[in-house]
């Protein structure tokens, strides 16, 4: 038996650890003993010697990442009961063995207490993503818990994307790989729509899966309505749009790449006409071209502005003059659907940005809807940061 190394806290810094926050800062640690690597399991005690939980150490400010508040050992089993408990928290609700859907995300990050890892199911693919070098260090053991307990679903690779997310994290680099098989999904379905994804060479893990529950909400509203799908990636909103009865659907991404896969998902679903477009082009210069009432309804799902809290009022700022603009742009009676998913703009922030642009615009506007992440990207209720997506739904008078 390897005994994992140890942290003890300063007296009084227990108390968010007992109240499930996934963090430890290296200002709470009084001393640590064993001489943890980054990456290394350690439990974490309070200054009286309670055990408290335990995580994986990290050379940061941040410098444990919890994932365990029982003090247990750290092993494939422990892993496979982890899966199967977020595996089962999806089958709650209703993600398995759903003929409309077949991407979702098993683990979140933080907001699932998994702090570190993201794995999100396209079809028959599970692409890992790790954000520390702890949950990078397993990936062959987090894989082969995958085999083991998503068996039933006829998953067939487990591809590891960490690349990036590992750079940012650690500096470290890193190439991305399969941890098994050795085809990556290249089709799924949500909620009845398909999607052609680019998991290897695609944003993110492929996909916005965040949008799935927006997606459906928006396209409620695209009946008979001109559409302008900003910052529109592989045209998720645009194909829900186009299904649901718009008149067109112009989407406009910076993105080559994505504007050639919403070309296609447009294709896919059956719309290869001039009711769908794709522009690839800078998004603001896009709608200073844009002619007044061109549009009834307009999505704003831009890339987080912040990406920490120096950039949050530089960030507000941007929302408040992209909402503007176009709510300047509008058509009389449209519905503009405007998001953020900046994890340091908060729900209240986001709406003061939107407020601000309402009143530069000199619309009429109300909230109609307020929106935000779907089940699948629960939030932590002792980190509310971790409730990243926000959104509004406005009427335009
Ligand atoms: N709504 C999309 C996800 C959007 S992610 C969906 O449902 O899938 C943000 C997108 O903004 C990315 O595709 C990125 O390529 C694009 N982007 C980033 N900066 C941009 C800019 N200045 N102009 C236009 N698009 C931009």
């Amino acid at each position: 038996m390897i005994f994992p190394a140890k942290a003890i806290l300063h007296k009084g810094k227990e108390q968010p650890v007992l109240r499930f926050h996934p963090w430890i800062f290296s200002g709470a640690i009084r001393q640590i003993s064993g001489n943890p690597a980054e990456g290394d399991v350690i439990e974490v005690f309070s200054a009286n010697g309670q055990y408290l939980a335990t995580g994986h150490f990290q050379n940061n400010s941040i410098s444990i990442k919890l994932f365990s508040w029982q003090q247990q050992s750290i092993n494939e089993t422990f892993w496979v009961e982890k899966i199967r408990s977020s595996r089962n928290l999806r089958k709650a609700m209703g993600l398995l063995e759903n003929s409309h859907t077949n991407c979702y995300r098993l683990v979140h990050n933080e907001g699932d207490s998994w702090p570190g890892l993201i794995l999100d199911v396209y079809g028959s693919t599970i692409v890992f993503q790790a954000h520390s070098l702890g949950m990078y260090n397993i990936r062959e053991t987090l894989a082969k818990a995958l085999q083991t307990v998503c068996r039933e679903e006829n998953i067939k690779s487990v591809y590891d994307k960490s690349s990036t997310s590992l750079r940012k994290m650690t500096g470290m680099n890193v190439s991305n790989g399969f941890l098994w098989g050795d085809v990556c999904e290249t089709e799924v379905i949500e909620n009845g729509c398909r999607f052609l994804i680019d998991i290897e060479q695609g944003q993110k893990t492929g996909f916005f899966l965040d949008q799935r529950d927006n997606r459906k909400i928006i396209g409620n509203f695209s009946d008979g309505k001109r559409v302008l799908n900003m910052f529109s990636y592989t045209g998720g909103f645009s194909v829900y749009a186009l299904k649901s009865g718009a008149t067109f659907v112009h989407s406009v991404d910076s993105s080559a790449a994505a504007c050639e896969l919403a070309d296609k998902n447009a294709a896919l679903n059956g719309f290869t006409d001039s009711r769908h477009q794709s522009f690839a082009i800078d998004a603001r210069n896009f709608l200073q071209k844009t002619e007044k009432d061109a549009y009834d309804l307009i999505i704003l799902d831009p890339p987080a502005f912040a990406k920490n809290l120096g950039t949050r009022h530089q960030a507000l700022k941007g929302y408040a003059a992209l909402n503007a603009e176009t709510l300047r742009k509008i058509a009389p009676g449209g519905i503009l659907a405007t998001f953020s998913c900046s994890q340091v703009v908060d729900r209240q922030q986001f709406s003061g940005a939107v407020l601000a642009a309402a009143i530069e615009s000199g619309q009429t506007v109300k909230i109609i809807g307020q929106l935000g992440q779907p089940a699948d990207h629960p939030i932590n209720i002792f980190q509310p940061e971790s409730e990243y997506l926000k959104g509004l739904i406005l009427y335009v008078e």
